[in-house]
């Protein structure tokens, strides 16, 4: 018997070759292995019984009975086996690439069913390659089962990590840590069945119930945590003293617009934060271009005016840079004597150096970053106010890290994540909430269109009228450069096309993730300076960048992104007072509307469209894409999964209120674990 703890070291046959293997994909304990969930599963079809059913490339099963043994030929590159035969009268030949030994586990007389991609080859043969082979017995079994597909890397097979689960898991003590009346009470199966389960469910439902017992431990041990702490962490008192404001007070007084009512409220809770008896920490919930930065530029411009250092971190060193020139700009604007200090990976040894030394000076300014601020060498002194923009994009833990660079500073995160209130209450347990539920007047909504690929013309020629009258674009492609795997626009060559459509007189420039921290920086600068009229990107810009002059968004090949993003970049146009146009270039072969961009095209309030593409997820949906990367969690998805969110909440609260040391519950192990565990996991998906 093997206990979770175990180092995957210690399992029979795995040599230093495979151990490697496993620690690419950080796996090293079989905690790990049996939390490396499948990524999606296979449903093996039936047994083929037309050909004309078929369409090309499709993943098929046929019986072949064997009448002459398959054939090994060396070709110079490598050796390849063939097997001929015939189904329903048609001639099919299976091919398998450097398997020589394929020949040996077939036997003449007998019929197996090969499972693989179906191609024609000619008019009237078919083929297969690779096909995997089963008995007639087997593949019964098999059909009746969801088979798991994992994520892998180089030299791991699924079939290998397959038969390594299932080794594992008939070997292993899996201990349940929940008192059986919660089982019970909440209708969950236990722990190991369910990690069981979730590798190898016989059923959809079977899954179904694997996963919900999952997601109810992910939500339970985070909601646990968070009670905890709200429990055990004494309330901190306030002795930031902010008795002067007369800088704030200019700021305010001078701002070239009115306050929504939404941030004037907002700005008012703030306000009663800093100058309440202790510290809080607030969450600032406001949809895309509600107009969260001018907000934690007056609050940190209170902190700095008496004497602290207030920082803000952003997720990309785009927005961070972004940030930094806004914030020199009002600092300009305003007149106001203070300094503010950019800190981001991609600046050299020297610059960091000297950033750093103002920090641990403790001089106040107004400090702009990425995260990396969080890092060690970041000493700050007098740091009285912490904000992190764009929370979903960070983990809890990154948040925290910056937090405690302070001693004990004010934290304020701020979100354009719709989540409902009744979730964020539960989810942001530990924080005060308010929410910007307006947008600035001088807007008027995006229009938007769904269009195909053959009214592109169209578009272009709005492109072209908008950069005419002094307006710019976004062009968006999923992919950096081509690629031989699918047919994705990619920014390069469609930036190059643009070029030539649009002549010499309008500046295409072009922007991803590929290019060097600089280049991208000075690309960014160009487009805000209006040296590029149209921005060919990937989704790079899609949080955060503000570019009022910016008028049409035209997403392309939109039918590969999740809802939440292409919402996220649709908030990239409609910043300033000019009409905007945000068009869904939709490059699916479906002869269907797209109904998630059916939704977008209806839609520019976010909280609408999360509800709608919740409706939208199929029973077997079940790592869609997640809407909100508010949280690290693995599996859970806080709106599909706000029943479960909702019990489990519930429950934490009334088992720390029977037992605050958690005395009876090994919860910790599966807390540690979640927590270091999600940060990797899918995150590449
Ligand atoms: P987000 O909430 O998405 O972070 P930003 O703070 O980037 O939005 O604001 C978007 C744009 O709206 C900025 O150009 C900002 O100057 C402008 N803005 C903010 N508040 C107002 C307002 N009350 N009236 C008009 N424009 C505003
Ligand atoms: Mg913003």
């Amino acid at each position: 018997m093997y206990t979770l703890e175990d180092s995957i070291k210690t399992l029979k046959g795995i040599g230093d070759k495979t151990l490697r293997l496993y620690e690419r994909l950080s796996l090293y304990s079989l905690w790990d292995l049996l939390f490396y969930f499948p990524r999606t599963y296979e449903e093996y079809p039936h047994v083929l019984s037309d050909f004309s059913d078929v369409s090309e490339n499709e993943k098929v099963a046929i019986p072949l009975t064997v009448t002459e043994l398959p054939k090994n030929v060396k070709t110079r590159r490598m050796e390849i086996t063939t097997l001929n035969g015939f189904y329903k009268d048609v001639p099919v030949e299976l091919v398998w690439f450097r398997s020589p030994y394929i020949k040996n586990q077939l036997q003449r007389g007998q019929t197996y069913i090969f499972y693989g991609k179906l191609a024609s080859e000619g008019a009237f043969k078919k083929k297969m390659e690779q096909p995997i082979i089963f008995t007639e017995e087997k593949y019964e079994k098999v059909r009746s089962s969801l088979q798991p597909i994992y994520g892998l890397t180089k030299g791991l097979t699924n079939n290998a990590l397959k038969k390594q689960m299932q080794t594992v898991l008939d070997d292993v003590e899996i201990k349940e840590y929940l008192p059986a009346s919660y089982l019970k009470k909440r209708g969950l199966i236990g722990f190991s069945s369910a990690i069981s389960r979730i590798h190898f469910p016989n059923t959809f439902d079977e899954l179904k119930e694997a996963r919900n017992r999952l997601v109810y431990d992910e939500f339970l041990s985070f909601l646990i945590e968070m009670e905890r702490g709200k429990l055990t962490e004494e309330a901190i008192p306030n002795t930031f003293s902010l008795s002067k404001d007369a800088y704030y007070k200019k700021c305010l007084d001078s701002l070239p617009f009115e306050l929504t009512k939404g941030q004037s409220s907002c700005l008012e809770d703030l306000l009663s934060d800093v100058k309440g008896d202790y510290i809080t920490q607030r969450l600032i919930q406001g949809d895309v271009g509600s107009g969260k930065t001018i907000l934690a530029f007056l609050i940190m411009t209170l902190f700095v005016e008496n004497g602290y250092q207030s920082a803000i971190m952003a997720p990309t060193e785009i927005l961070a840079k972004q940030h930094y020139d806004t914030f020199l700009s009002y600092i300009k604007r305003f007149d106001l004597p203070f300094e503010a200090h950019l800190l981001v990976g991609s600046m050299t040894q020297k610059e960091k150096k000297t950033c750093y030394e103002v920090l641990s000076s403790g001089k106040p300014c107004f400090v702009i970053g990425t995260n990396a601020l969080v890092q060690e060498k970041a000493n700050f002194s007098g740091l009285g106010l912490v904000i992190t923009d764009e929370q979903h994009r960070f983990g809890v833990k990154q948040r925290d890290t910056l937090r405690k660079k302070g001693v004990n500073p004010f934290c304020v995160v701020m979100s354009a994540t719709p989540i409902p209130r009744t979730l964020s209450m539960i989810l942001y347990g530990d924080m005060n909430i308010s929410v910007i539920s307006d947008v600035p007047k001088n807007r008027l909504p995006i229009k938007n269109a769904v269009i195909t690929k053959k009214e592109l013309t169209t578009a272009y020629q709005l492109i072209y009228k908008e950069v005419e009258r002094g307006h710019q674009v976004y062009v968006i492609c999923p992919l950096v450069e081509a690629s031989e795997k699918t047919e994705s626009e990619n920014v390069e060559d469609y930036g190059k096309k643009l070029s030539g459509l649009f002549g010499s007189k309008i500046h295409v420039g072009i922007l991803h993730g590929k290019m060097a921290a600089e280049e991208k920086q000075s690309v960014m600068e160009a487009f805000l300076n209006k040296d590029i009229d149209v921005l060919c990107s990937t989704t790079v810009v899609e949080v955060g960048v503000n570019v009022p002059n910016a008028t049409v968004m035209l997403i392309e090949d939109a039918h590969r992104f999740g809802l939440a993003a292409l919402h996220q970049l649709r908030g990239r146009v409609g910043r300033g007072d000019a009409q905007s146009y945000c068009i869904f270039v939709d490059g699916g072969k479906n002869k269907e509307p797209n109904k998630r961009l059916e939704v977008l095209n209806k839609s520019n309030d976010g909280f609408y469209i999360a509800g709608e593409d919740l409706k939208l997820r199929g029973p077997g949906d079940f790592y869609g894409i997640r809407q909100s990367g508010d949280f690290d969690f693995v599996l859970a998805d806080v709106y599909q999964d706000a029943d479960v969110l909702q019990m489990a909440s519930e429950d934490a609260k009334e088992i720390l209120h029977r037992d605050p040391e958690l005395s009876s519950f090994e919860f910790m192990t599966l807390k540690e674990f979640l927590s270091q565990k999600s940060s990797h996991q899918y995150t590449n998906l």
